[in-house]
């Protein structure tokens, strides 16, 4: 069988890895392999907004992954749901557009990381999207993705808006413009009504280029390593092993649990550790798999006043006209999201920049389609989903074994942190306290019994272990860094070896304080400026 060999390897084709893609093979002279392990991106549920919920539980787009028993959250195993397929989970997520706090980048840079602070990154940010407010110092005009704006709810959000105001908080017109702190309607990334993915936006318009392959349903199973230098992968497809080889580069865009797991495989990582999962240690870099961050998520249930939801527009014929609509042209209820506000919140003096991201949306999570007679409608209700964006608890990802077919072993650590705890603590406090606030108030009855029933300092703490989950926001397990648990340089490349970088969320050295998707289409952005040597205006140009 012939050799193949490219310029590039770059390993997932997710969010960043489609960006990243995209991106090296606009050089015609460079010669790009992109290798994802899940089918391509087809179908109505990874299409149409409103099915994300069903998409994110389909168990063939994903890897079904759930963490270890979790220690602080009464030893339960807690779903991490991860896309597996074209544009990865930005296939299959919530496509809210969001980057977080601008001083999120500037303690990157704080750290050492030259080149990440806020005003670093900005321009890729800029460069990757096409922002319905049109072109400005904070937005891009041109780029790739689509970020749009949410057809507010005409009854739901200015009574909302105006509580947030009632409160002293300021209501925004953009998260990402001067100022983060206060509610607004969130965008999304949804062009003509159709899920915005980097598969879709990124890599679709590159598939006609000659110098660009993507290989689908191809597990890569191990780097190939010739001294400290990364030469190629190893590849598993249809039951078959095959070698492909980089001249330059490879790239892990594999996302934050399987990144430092194909490192961990391919001998890089904690020696020790190695051994015990038995695989033959190649380079001792203990931070492989440590360092996992997440944003632990916490509910809350309120009954609404009267009928006026989202629950009435998901009976069936009313789905149906909407299903039309959507179809015909891109628009009604199922091109978007039922999302009441949101708000980013600092819920204690001292903070710079907000640590409570919180979702108030006018319908259940798992509310279904109903019809009279056929299945009952899940209720009016409004369901607030409070994020902590800048948890101190540590979690790691480990090899259940050498076999690359084996899932990780993942174990968060949620509310480990006292700090952790004493913020949901108030988070719970910031709810209660909203929906007491007029007009709120007069959209809801009472917050639901389960949600409603922790009250002592005791019965919260039982409470959170009994409910927290995650945002889905895994980040940080090869993280950049100066210090010893670095797993990257500031160039992305892993340190100690040649030809080898991790472009994707387990790159950061925190997690932000807001949604991952954005960040990580940013990270590849400039990742492939650094692999090009190529400045944010030249790459503009
Ligand atoms: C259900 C859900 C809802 C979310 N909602 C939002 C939201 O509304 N807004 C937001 O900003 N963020 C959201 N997120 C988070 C965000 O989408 C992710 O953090 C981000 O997209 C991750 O990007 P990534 O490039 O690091 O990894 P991924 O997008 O996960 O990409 C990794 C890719 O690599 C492939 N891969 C992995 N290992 C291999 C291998 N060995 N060989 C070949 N291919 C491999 C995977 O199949 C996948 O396609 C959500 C996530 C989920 C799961």
């Amino acid at each position: 069988m012939a050799i193949r060999s490219y310029d590039y390897i770059i390993v997932g084709a997710g969010s960043a890895g489609c960006v990243l893609a995209a991106r090296l093979s606009e050089d015609p002279a460079t010669k790009v392999l992109l290798i994802e392990a899940g089918g391509p991106d087809k179908g109505w549920l990874v299409s149409m907004p409103l099915a994300w919920f069903r998409a994110m539980t389909t168990p063939s787009l994903g890897w079904g992954y759930t963490t270890e028993p979790e220690p602080f959250a009464d030893n339960r195993p807690i779903p991490e749901p991860r896309g597996k397929l074209l544009g990865g989970c930005s296939s299959i997520n919530g496509m809210m557009y969001s980057r977080g706090s601008p001083a999120d980048y500037d303690q990157w840079a704080q750290m050492g990381l030259s080149g990440w602070s806020f005003s670093d990154v900005l321009p890729y940010f800029r460069k990757s999207e096409t922002n319905w407010r049109g072109a400005s110092a904070y937005h891009g005009g041109d780029g790739p993705l689509a970020v749009a704006r949410h057809l507010n709810d005409g009854f739901v959000y200015p009574r909302l808006a105006a509580t947030a105001q009632a409160m002293g908080f300021k209501l925004l017109d953009d998260f990402h413009g001067p100022e983060q702190d206060g509610f607004c309607a969130p965008d999304f990334t949804v062009k003509r009504g159709r899920r915005g993915s980097t598969a879709a936006l990124f890599l679709r318009p590159a598939l006609g280029r000659p110098n660009l392959t993507v290989q689908t349903r191809t597990l890569t199973t191990r780097i190939i390593l010739e001294h400290s230098r990364a030469k190629g992968v190893e590849i598993l497809n249809d039951g078959r092993m095959d070698k492909v080889f980089a001249e330059r580069e490879v790239i892990l865009c594999g996302g934050a649990f399987n990144s430092p797991q194909l490192l961990m495989l391919s001998g890089i990582g904690a020696a020790d550790e190695l051994r015990e999962a038995g695989v033959t240690p190649r380079h001792d870099l203990p931070g492989v798999g440590r360092n996992l961050q997440e944003h632990a998520s916490v509910a809350s249930l309120w009954e609404a006043s009267g009928r006026f939801t989202f629950d009435s527009q998901l009976r069936l014929d009313r789905m149906a006209l909407s299903g039309l609509q959507w179809l015909l042209f891109g628009t009604g209820a199922i091109a978007g999201l039922p999302v009441g506000i949101q708000g980013f919140v600092r819920t204690r003096e001292g903070l710079d920049r907000p640590d409570l991201q919180t979702l108030i949306s006018p319908v259940a999570m798992d509310a279904k389609v109903w019809f009279p007679g056929w299945r009952k409608p899940r209720g009016d209700v409004f369901s607030v989903s409070n994020v902590l964006l800048h948890p101190e608890s540590r979690g790691w990802v480990k090899l259940r074994s050498a076999d690359p077919n084996d899932k990780p072993r993942i174990r968060l650590n949620l509310l480990q942190a006292e700090a952790d705890r004493q913020a949901f603590h108030r988070f719970i406090r910031f709810t209660r306290d909203f929906f007491a606030t007029q007009p709120a108030a007069s959209l809801v009855l009472r917050e639901t019994a389960v949600t409603a029933a922790p009250r002592t300092a005791a019965e919260i703490d039982d409470f959170l272990r009994s409910a927290v989950r995650t945002a889905m926001h895994p980040t940080s397990s090869c993280a950049m860094g100066l210090g010893p648990d670095a797993v990257l340089d500031q160039n992305l490349k892993v340190r100690g070896l040649e030809g080898l970088r991790v472009a994707d969320c387990s790159s950061m050295p925190l997690i932000v304080g807001g949604n991952t998707a954005a960040p990580a289409v940013m990270l590849a952005e400039k990742a492939a400026d650094l692999i090009r040597q190529r400045s944010p205006a030249m790459s503009a140009s």
